[in-house]
C-alpha cells in the first residue's frame, strides 16, 4: 500500500497532520463511531462507507486480527496484522481498503485503538467466539515480538 496517493483522505494520515494530534484524535473517533458493528462468528463486521462515492461496504475484522491488536502494550513498536498500520498520534492501528465502486485505493479507513480493540475481543469471548487459550497465545506472541523489537 505504498505510494499509493493520499489527497482528499489526507487528514487521516499522521505524517500529514504531525503537529495537530488533538484533532486527528476526535475526528478517528467520530469516523469509527459512525460505523455500525456487529459481531459475529468470524470476527466483528463493519459495515462502512466510502469516504469518496459514498458506496456501502462490509469488512470483516477477523478474530485474531482483533487479538493481535489489542495485545500491543504502549511505549513499544507495535505489531501489527498484514495490511494494518499504526498512528502514533492518535495510538491507533488503521487500515486503508480500496473501493470498488469509485476506485478510490483508500476509499474505505478504518481505526482502532487497542484499548477498543480489546473490548471488541471481550465481547467475542462472551459471545463464544473466541477461545481464550487463542488470545493467550497470541498475547504471547506479540509481547515476545514487542520484546524483540527494539
Ligand atoms: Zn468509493
Amino acid at each position: 500500500m505504498n505510494g499509493v496517493s493520499r489527497q482528499e483522505g489526507a487528514d487521516y494520515f499522521d505524517d500529514l497532520v504531525e503537529d495537530q494530534g488533538g484533532i486527528l484524535d476526535s475526528k478517528g473517533l467520530r469516523d469509527y463511531e459512525g460505523v455500525s458493528t456487529s459481531i459475529k462468528k468470524e470476527g466483528m463486521e463493519v459495515r462502512m462507507n466510502c469516504r469518496h462515492c459514498n458506496r456501502t461496504r462490509n469488512v470483516v475484522l477477523e478474530w485474531p486480527e482483533l487479538i493481535q491488536i489489542a495485545s500491543n502494550s504502549q511505549g513499544r513498536a507495535p505489531i501489527l496484522p498484514q495490511g494494518w498500520r499504526f498512528s502514533k498520534n492518535n495510538n491507533s492501528a488503521y487500515i486503508s481498503l480500496p473501493c470498488a465502486g469509485c476506485g478510490n485505493v483508500e476509499g474505505f479507513s478504518l481505526h482502532t485503538t487497542p484499548e477498543e480493540a480489546g473490548k471488541d475481543v471481550q465481547k467475542g469471548l462472551t459471545a463464544g467466539f473466541v477461545n481464550p487459550q487463542q488470545v493467550q497465545q497470541i498475547q504471547q506472541q506479540v509481547a515476545a515480538a514487542q520484546r524483540g523489537g527494539r
